[in-house]
């Protein structure tokens, strides 16, 4: 990739992206930008994403929904799963949403499996739950049984205020309790809690994804991370729209990474791990 708006001569797969179905976006895109105090890159809509990524040269985008609410869970990923069929020559991909508090959690879990999704999504600051709650311990146990991603949020979040429930010590001490989870962490595990991240998470079993990162803390930190992790077990993602994935993917370039470490970062591990084709 050479300068601005080249695009890289290798696939890649934004791993952490938010979409909302159109009639939703409208609303709810502006009501977050407000929110979170920066202007979206998209509007939010799968178009509008497939439109950006062309542009990015970024080949596929997983969206990541999150359920606010236990009753929203369903019709959710019915929404999705339908999306993705549709959209997968788009390079639309989703996983599902879940939510703590639903009523029948093993009877959602066959719903996802049975959906296609390749794991779901949580957010412990807006669905307002611990890792280590005593309730949560048959669904990551049959996550793990049936190969579902939990795709975790990690650290701070803009619009809560701390102490953050998602944060790199409880996220550490899941992983330990359940080995045989596989495990995502955003932002490098921990939104602006690089040093604990670092010190808890480098090093581990559990994923790291890149959203998040760049621009918000230094490249240095983010370079070091990587290698002490290892670049398996790294995932390109940029939270668009919150962040331009464009400009994420042109800061992530300069760093002083080989090719193969590229490609496993950009579009290797998530094609294998969420089991994306490539349009
Ligand atoms: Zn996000």
């Amino acid at each position: 990739m050479d300068g601005k708006n080249a695009k890289p001569d290798f696939p890649v797969i934004d791993a952490h992206v938010h979409l909302y179905p159109d009639f939703l976006a409208k609303k709810v895109v502006p009501d977050l930008a407000g929110r979170f105090g920066n202007e979206p890159s998209f509007d939010g809509t799968m178009d509008g994403c497939a439109a950006k990524n062309a542009e990015c040269g970024i080949r596929a985008a997983l969206n990541l929904p999150v359920a606010t609410k236990p009753e929203s869970v369903f019709r959710t990923n019915r929404f999705w799963a339908e999306a993705v069929d549709l959209r997968a020559k788009d390079g639309i991909r989703s996983l599902a949403a879940f939510h703590p508090l639903l009523a029948d959690q093993p009877a959602e879990l066959e719903h996802i499996v049975s959906c296609g999704f390749a794991g779901l999504k949580m957010h412990p600051e807006y669905q307002r739950f611990g890792f280590g709650d005593p309730s949560m311990d048959e669904v990551w146990a049959a996550m793990s049984d049936l190969g579902l991603v939990a795709y975790l949020h990690a650290g701070g979040e803009r619009v809560f205020a701390g102490p953050y429930r998602s944060n790199p010590l409880e996220i550490a001490k899941l992983q330990r309790r359940f080995p045989r989870l596989k495990i995502v962490a955003a932002h490098l595990g921990g939104f602006g809690m690089w040093d604990e991240a670092e010190a808890l998470l480098a090093g581990t079993s559990t994923y790291l994804d890149l959203s998040h990162t760049f621009f918000w803390m230094s490249k240095d930190q983010i370079f070091r991370m990587i290698c002490k992790h290892g670049a398996d077990r790294i995932l390109f993602g940029s939270d668009a729209p919150w962040q331009d994935a464009g400009k994420v993917l042109e800061e992530f370039l300069t760093l002083p990474l080989g090719r193969d470490e590229q490609e496993a970062i950009c579009f290797r591990n998530a094609a294998e791990l969420f089991k994306i084709s490539l349009p």
